[in-house]
């Protein structure tokens, strides 16, 4: 049986305090969702914001090959009609072929907070459903507050989805908003549904269901209502959303998938999603949580002695599945051999050879994540220390020293400039520049001094500069964490830096992001001279 998977993850799950995508992360997180196999990417509210009518703008051009892209909005206000309604008027304008429409289920809702009638509810659902459906989009019904709503008043609830079944919605989502709803509650409620769709003569609906984690119950929640029928499922990457977060997809893909037997992605994708929870993690600026189920850098690392033994002579001895299935791996905590593995594997997936270095690699990672690095957002640097441990490493360039100035004098405005020797082959040279604040005047700098030796590195663009505190307790005393996206036409690299300095640690994810695009067009051109 196949599930669709309908992601959240920028509309929803932005809704989380502290969280906040730029355009560019979430036509990023767009491309991965994709990649992974899911079918409906919800882009925001057009409505609400001005970013997402950019999102839906830029969308169209990304080549996405799988997943549908959905607009959200609610249905029509009260006493208005959809041609007038602005907040309809922008889900037209955001030209998605899929369209999201929130709709009121709770009786409270409907009387006490929205301040309309039984009549008017139903009319506005029935209205913007249909409106919508004629203009030939796959309308997808969201019932908010549904659980709630059908204890308080099944009858009515049970009415809000008829209304929108009747006006055509493809799928109509049970929605627990509030996310107290119990397992056993989800799965006869689901039940209730289906069978009052029976007991009116009408067609059985496509059913969805959106949870929200406030029991921590999310998962368990959307789980219980998929083996009662329920075909799409929403959630977010990482159970982002409001106050305690809505459905993580994650756990839910692989639980659907390994443990109950539906189909969600393929097995390649399926590998993909300790991957995906990490970048997702890395793009948001958050740190990816270790203990995550299934996708944790801890989910299988084992300390314990006699787990230790027990799992060398049999895997599955103290483990519930394979980890490679979720592209996740086995972890013996403290010990150098699981590292040298690791580390062998992943520059093989680079195309590069270790010569036998492997030991000095795994030494100089557990080094430098000591002080703050972290390499698996940063794959660009990681790709630098292993090609920098080669023994006949010749670097492009070397950065000797630097000055930087940041000067505020009285009224005027603050200024920042940067001095850099720098050498290539036996050349050493002195450049300057001025920049808007330190790192930008040291990025120029040091490009000013490069670019006559490597005009290729004009076409190097910074696309992304991400600060995070890592030993957050210390307050200004605590170490930065710098992380540096680069691109240069479609290839794009991930950088990273960690000092108590931060214009240290800025330096070091510059350095790292002009040396590493010299290093693979030298490749490209060796290759093309042989
Ligand atoms: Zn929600």
């Amino acid at each position: 049986m196949q599930i669709m998977l309908y992601d959240t993850t920028l509309r929803d799950g932005t809704q989380r305090e502290g969280m906040s995508l730029s355009c560019e992360d979430k036509l990023k997180i767009a491309r991965i969702l994709d990649d992974l196999g899911i079918h409906y990417i919800e882009g925001g509210w057009p409505g609400s914001n001005p970013k997402d009518a950019e999102f839906f703008q830029r969308v169209k051009s990304l080549g996405l090959t799988h997943a549908r892209v959905a607009a959200f909005g609610a249905t029509r206000h009260a006493g208005n009609r959809c041609e007038d309604d602005a907040n309809v008027r922008a889900l037209v304008a955001a030209e998605t072929p899929v369209v999201t429409l929130v709709g009121k289920s709770s009786i409270l809702h409907v009387e006490q907070v929205l301040e309309t009638t039984r009549e008017e509810n139903l009319a506005m659902i029935a209205d913007t459903v249909a409106y919508f459906k004629q203009r030939d989009k796959e309308v997808v019904y969201d019932a908010e507050h549904f659980f709630d709503g059908y204890k308080l008043d099944p009858n009515y609830t049970l009415a809000t989805l008829a209304a929108a079944a009747r006006a055509g919605a493809n799928c109509l989502v049970l929605c627990d908003t509030n996310g107290g709803a119990l397992p056993h509650e989800v799965a006869a409620i689901t039940r209730a549904v289906r069978a009052s769709f029976h007991a009116q003569g009408l067609p059985e609906p496509d059913l969805g269901i959106h949870t929200h984690n406030d029991g921590a119950l999310a998962v368990a929640n959307a789980l219980a209502a998929v083996q009662e029928g329920v075909r799409q499922v929403q959630g977010t990457i990482n159970g982002y959303g409001e106050r305690c977060g809505n459905m993580d997809l994650i756990p839910v893909i692989a639980n659907l998938q390994l443990k109950l037997g539906y189909a969600c992605v393929n097995p390649a994708q399926l590998q993909k999603l300790s991957d995906v929870a990490h970048s997702v993690a890395a793009i948001a600026n958050l740190n990816p949580d270790p203990h995550a189920a299934y996708v944790g850098r801890s989910a299988f690392a084992h300390k314990g002695g006699i787990h230790v033994a027990a799992i060398e002579k049999v895997a599955s001895s103290y483990q519930h599945i394979d980890p490679t299935l979720v592209g996740n791996t086995k972890r013996v905590v403290v010990s150098e051999l699981a590292g040298r593995g690791n580390i062998r594997v992943r520059a093989e997936e680079l195309g590069l050879t270790l010569q036998g270095v492997e030991g000095n690699v795994v030494q100089r990672i557990k080094e430098l994540e000591h002080r703050g690095f972290q390499f698996e957002a940063a794959e660009g640097s990681f790709e630098m220390l292993i090609r920098r441990s080669a023994v006949d490493y010749a670097p492009p360039f070397d950065l000797l020293d630097f000055t930087v100035i940041v000067e505020k004098r009285g009224n005027h405005q603050i200024t920042s400039q940067a001095t850099v020797k720098v050498r290539v082959g036996d050349q050493v040279m002195h450049t300057a520049a001025e920049g808007d604040g330190p790192v930008n005047a040291l990025d120029g700098a040091i490009r000013k001094a490069l670019l006559p030796h490597y005009p290729e590195l004009a076409e190097v663009r910074l696309v992304d500069y991400k600060v995070r505190i890592i030993d957050e307790h210390r307050g200004t005393a605590a170490t930065p964490r710098v992380l540096i996206e680069s691109a240069s036409g479609d290839e794009r690299w991930s950088t990273i830096g960690a000092s108590h300095n931060i214009i240290e640690a800025s330096y070091q994810a510059l350095w790292d992001s002009l040396e590493l695009p010299l290093l693979r067009s030298r490749e490209r051109q060796n290759r093309e001279s042989s």
